[in-house]
């Protein structure tokens, strides 16, 4: 029944928090937060949220919206692209996206993360929520050219701070139905993109089945489930935001 987990700054460590309003638990690891021994209550405000995790990899879909295909014109995929994204590209709430020199067309990409909460191989679909910490906001940012340019998307994918993640996880028990969330892009007070997770194309089982039957998935790593229609550009002092009913907004700035 934990219903926000974050990571916060803490004595100059990296810590787990638990959010209950205004009120931040810190506990110094997972763990402790099952048997609540916590070290310290404080005031969110004091405190510098993280990034929500440390994934040992960030597996992300390629076309999984309905809405998005039509726009694009494509044919509705058979089987879940999957490319993926290094830990390194992670940022939390409120950081930097730092565009590259080497690219002269960098998109945002609103998404929803599923955030894995056991060590699974092969799981059949009817047991994927065993498998499921919770969901946070992810933002997919894309060198479009250079996407287009390699022909794979490694490079495009994979700049540090192409990976915005938060400001927290909100717990499988809080969000009864992923499938049923109004997942919105927000760039300088404008919505470009607006959709609802009862869009997706694969299901939240049929992804982790499908990725756990190639990789096994370990706890923290993330699913980043694809994005909606309404992509397009960012530009150097842009603020952008990722909204999604029952979880929260993730803001960053583009630099
Ligand atoms: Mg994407």
């Amino acid at each position: 029944m934990i219903l926000k987990i974050c990571r916060v700054m803490y004595k100059n460590k990296k810590c787990f928090g638990v959010i209950d309003g205004e009120d931040v638990y810190i506990f110094d690891s997972f763990e402790k937060i099952e048997s609540n021994e916590y070290l310290e209550c404080k005031k969110m405000v004091k405190l510098k949220l993280l990034a929500p995790v440390e994934p040992s990899k960030i597996v992300c879909i390629g076309l999984n919206y309905v809405d998005h295909a039509k726009e694009l014109g494509m044919k509705i995929p058979e089987e879940p692209i999957i490319f993926l994204k290094p830990p390194s590209s992670v940022v939390g709430d409120r950081e930097y996206i730092i565009l590259p020199s080497s690219s002269s067309r960098v998109d945002y990409e609103a998404e929803l993360a599923v955030v894995i909460g056991k060590r699974g191989k092969n799981i059949p679909e009817k047991d994927a929520y065993k498998y499921v910490l919770g969901y946070t906001c992810f933002n997919d940012v894309t060198a479009r050219d250079l996407q287009k340019k390699d022909g794979q998307w490694t490079r495009s994918k994979s700049f540090d701070t192409f990976a915005p993640i938060g400001p927290w996880i909100v717990t499988k028990d809080e969000i009864r139905n992923p499938h049923k969330l109004d997942i919105k892009l927000i760039l300088n007070n404008e919505i470009k993109q607006n959709s609802n997770t009862k869009n997706l194309i694969f299901s939240i089982p049929k992804l982790i089945s499908f990725i756990s039957e190639i990789m096994t998935l370990e706890p923290f790593d993330v699913i980043a489930t694809g994005t909606p229609p309404g992509v397009g550009p960012l530009k150097r002092g842009d603020t952008v935001k990722v909204h999604i009913e029952k979880i929260g907004t993730l803001t960053n700035y583009v630099l």
